[in-house]
């Protein structure tokens, strides 16, 4: 099964000049810009399909906007729920599930976040009540359609003192998670929604987190900016 790659840029790089050069660097992933450079990077994609050229990456978005535009763009994925919304921003559950039904009627498949803040305490209950709020009201054929992001707060890479999880911890919270869809809106077995995992990704670990059949793929920030370092882990995502 091909494992899938997603940048999140975040708020980065800092000119469209740079943005064109990691967007062209990026073939075999989903990029996540910054709503400014999308115009543009859509514009690339659509020269590169006029010249028949296959390899062009796919376009996310950080956030849902308007699934019209989004589309105009050539955007198919939209990253609901990231931590810096829910956490730096205070965005509620409320809104991370309005934006994820957002997403879904306007087909656009969401890659949807959740992970625990800390590993201390009871983080299991605090996983399943994340899920539970996030995907509250969806039919179980809509919950299908969604990635899902597992990026525990506490190993990405800007949050202070930030490590990567380990790929046996990280499977653990991706049973958690799943048990909880296929609990709670008796999801098929082989229709739960396929998991991601997010925090600290590098060249030097995204094999380990890959071999893991249940992880079908990564969400990569700091290390999708900077050119040599992506296009590794590109190339370790194609070979594992
Ligand atoms: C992220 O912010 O979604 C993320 C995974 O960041 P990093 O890879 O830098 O930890």
């Amino acid at each position: 099964m091909k494992k899938i790659v997603v940048a999140n840029w975040k708020m980065f790089p800092n000119t469209l000049q740079e943005a064109e050069d990691l967007f062209r660097v990026s073939v075999g992933a989903i990029v996540c810009p910054p709503f400014v450079y999308l115009e543009e990077l859509s514009r690339l994609r659509k020269v590169a399909g006029q010249a028949k050229i296959k390899s062009v990456p796919e376009l996310g978005a950080q956030d849902i906007i308007s699934g019209e535009i989004l589309r105009q763009f050539g955007v198919k994925y939209v990253i609901i729920g990231h931590s810096d919304r829910r956490w730096k921003l205070g965005e509620p559950g409320e809104i991370v599930n309005k934006k994820l039904k957002l997403a879904l009627s306007n087909e656009l498949m969401p890659i949807v976040c959740v992970g625990e803040k800390s590993r201390d305490g009871d983080f299991e209950s605090f996983l399943e009540n994340q899920v539970l709020a996030t995907f509250a009201g969806l039919a179980s054929g809509q919950i299908e359609k969604c990635l899902i992001a597992y990026e525990p707060v506490w190993a990405i890479s800007t949050t202070p003192g930030a490590r990567p999880d380990t790929p046996e911890s990280a499977l653990e919270s991706i049973k958690i998670i799943k048990d909880t869809l296929i609990g709670n809106w008796k999801l098929e077995i082989g229709n739960s929604p396929k998991a991601l995992y997010g925090g600290s990704v590098t060249s030097a670990n995204v094999r380990d987190f890959l071999v893991k059949n249940e992880i079908s793929g990564v969400l990569v920030g700091g290390a999708s900016l900077d050119k040599e370092e992506f296009k590794k882990i590109i190339e370790i995502a194609s070979n594992v």
